[in-house]
C-alpha cells in the first residue's frame, strides 16, 4: 500500500451550506505567541514551554467554504468549565 504524510487540520461548519471544512493549520506568529503565552500565563513557569524548537501552529484568521464560498472570520470556542488549565502554585 502506498504511504502519504499525514498532518494536523481544523474544521469548521459552514453555517450557509453546512458541510465541513478542514483548513491547514498556519505558524503561529510572534505576535500570537506572545499573546498565547499571556492568555496561558506561562510567563510563570520557570522553564517555558515556548522555544526555539517548538512550532507552534494556529488557525487561519478568514476561511471560505470550499463549497459555497462565502467567508468567515475564524475565532476560538470557548471551551465549557473554569478549568483554565493553569496550575496554581501555592507558596
Ligand atoms: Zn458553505
Amino acid at each position: 500500500m502506498e504511504q502519504v504524510p499525514i498532518s494536523p487540520a481544523f474544521v469548521w461548519r459552514c453555517e450557509d451550506c453546512g458541510i465541513d471544512n478542514f483548513e491547514y493549520c498556519v505558524p503561529a506568529t510572534e505576535e500570537m505567541l506572545k499573546d498565547i503565552k499571556e492568555q496561558e500565563g506561562f510567563y510563570e513557569f520557570e522553564s517555558s514551554p515556548f522555544d526555539e524548537t517548538t512550532n507552534w501552529v494556529t488557525f487561519p484568521d478568514i476561511v471560505i467554504c470550499t463549497k459555497c464560498h462565502k467567508q468567515f472570520e475564524t475565532f476560538e470556542p470557548d471551551d465549557d468549565g473554569d478549568d483554565d488549565g493553569i496550575e496554581e502554585d501555592s507558596e
